[in-house]
């Protein structure tokens, strides 16, 4: 038998099926219509959210990166408990547009974007948070073209990266941000444009669970946004310290100690060098606030053996789950959360493959894990598939299609 990763705190049954946001799954399958199913528990959002606050410092702001889930309900959700939202798109933007979001929070990262798309950002009145110097002028031309002043922020690649991070978005050579050591010349010709000059953003990591680590990282990025603003000769009004946080996914893995890093921020922010004295700091982070409110529900087509291994037949796969499958920035594939939802808590009995409906090798939810018997009509469920599920997984592959959603 192969572990499981850890289910979330908290998730019980009610007559022996998993309930999320106080119903049984079988109950939201059946409103819903049909399987597979993404249920957001926006409960499990809430109290994450007042987690971080309560143990961030106050001068810390909160914004939420879309790319983590889109969904626009829970986009309308986070309006009302984070302070600003990070998109990398412009599809991301018409999507928090249509939210209803002030767009005058809203911050754009991200590569290769594209003339029309900034044009619609500074004509929104979103920060570009520019990705290298010929991206800083083609926005201060569009703005020129539009008679708006851009609002201009610099992502800096930063000399340093987040330790045990799952993805390594800093340091050494990145399509991301721009060199640190090219930064300040790039301020000040930003400056010298006229654009509206919004400060620094820093991204050195994401999906880490090693408090030292993150508290690490953040002492670094302020120490390069303080040489960088030294540097430049400029005052950044906005710095963000970027991300890092992540939730447990694998046997093994434990949650971040949220205290640990609240306590050295602050300790930072006490003493910070007089040039960031009137910054102002946000983290953006996406998995750490919806990731362990999302649970994908399937159910059981089929009920098969093959050479004495059984394997549960799911009319979902990594079409909807590409994370939990292993094959979306992982090396050695690991068995993600997951459960029987409709005999939760009950006894193992027998080890099983949660498998999709997809016709290849790759589509597996659950590699032989340990489970109460499931049977045809059963239904399972994938935890911590809040984040980078429905829009990080290829719905159309096999004409099969996305899956339903519900905020609950
Ligand atoms: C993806 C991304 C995030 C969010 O990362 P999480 O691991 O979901 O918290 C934040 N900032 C930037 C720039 C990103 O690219």
């Amino acid at each position: 038998m192969k572990a499981l990763g850890p289910i979330p705190a908290g998730f019980a049954a009610i007559d022996g099926v998993l309930a999320v946001g106080g119903k049984p799954v079988t109950q939201w399958a059946a409103q819903a219509g049909d399987t597979p199913l993404f249920l957001y528990e926006a409960d499990r959002v809430r109290r994450r959210v007042a987690e971080l606050r309560a143990a961030m410092p106050k001068r810390l702001a909160l914004h939420y990166a879309v790319k983590a889930n889109p969904f626009p309900p829970l986009l309308a959700l986070m309006d009302g408990l984070v302070d600003g939202f990070d998109i990398a798109s412009g599809g991301e933007l018409e999507i928090v547009r249509g939210a209803g979001i002030d767009l005058a929070a809203v911050s754009f990262a991200g590569p290769g974007k594209r003339d029309r798309e900034m044009e619609a950002a500074i004509r929104a009145g979103v920060t570009l948070n520019v990705e290298s110097e010929a991206e800083a002028r083609r926005a201060i031309r569009i703005g020129e073209s539009l008679c708006l002043t851009p609002r201009l922020a610099i992502r800096v690649n930063p000399d340093f990266d987040l330790k045990g991070s799952g993805m390594k978005m800093g340091g050494g050579a990145k399509p991301f941000g721009v060199d640190a050591a090219r930064v300040p010349e790039l301020v000040r010709e930003i400056l010298a444009s006229g654009a509206d000059w919004q400060g620094f953003h820093i991204f050195a990591g994401s999906q880490a669970l090693d408090a030292e680590a993150i508290a690490e990282t953040q002492g670094q990025t302020l120490d390069l946004a303080a040489r960088l603003a030294l540097q430049s000769g400029a005052v950044p009004p906005r710095c963000n310290l970027g991300g890092g946080l992540g939730i447990p996914y694998f046997p093994g893995d434990t949650p971040v100690d949220l205290t640990l890093v609240g306590a050295r921020l602050a300790e930072r922010f006490e003493r910070l060098p007089e040039v960031l004295q009137g910054t102002a700091f946000c983290i953006e982070l996406g998995r750490y606030l919806v990731g362990e409110s999302g649970i994908y529900i399937a159910r059981v087509i089929d009920r098969k053996e093959s050479h004495g291994e059984v394997f549960l037949v799911t009319d979902g796969g990594l079409h909807h789950q590409l994370a939990a499958s292993g094959n979306f920035g992982t090396v050695v594939r690991r068995n993600y959360p997951s459960a029987i939802a409709t005999r939760f808590g009950a006894d193992v009995e027998e080890e099983a493959s949660i498998v999709g409906c997809l016709c290849t090798p790759l589509d597996k939810l659950a590699d032989k894990g340990g489970f109460p018997r499931a049977d045809v009509g059963d239904l399972i469920a994938v935890f911590c598939a809040g984040a980078y599920g429905a829009s990080a997984s290829p719905a159309n592959f096999l004409g099969q299609g996305p899956a339903l959603e519900m905020l609950v």
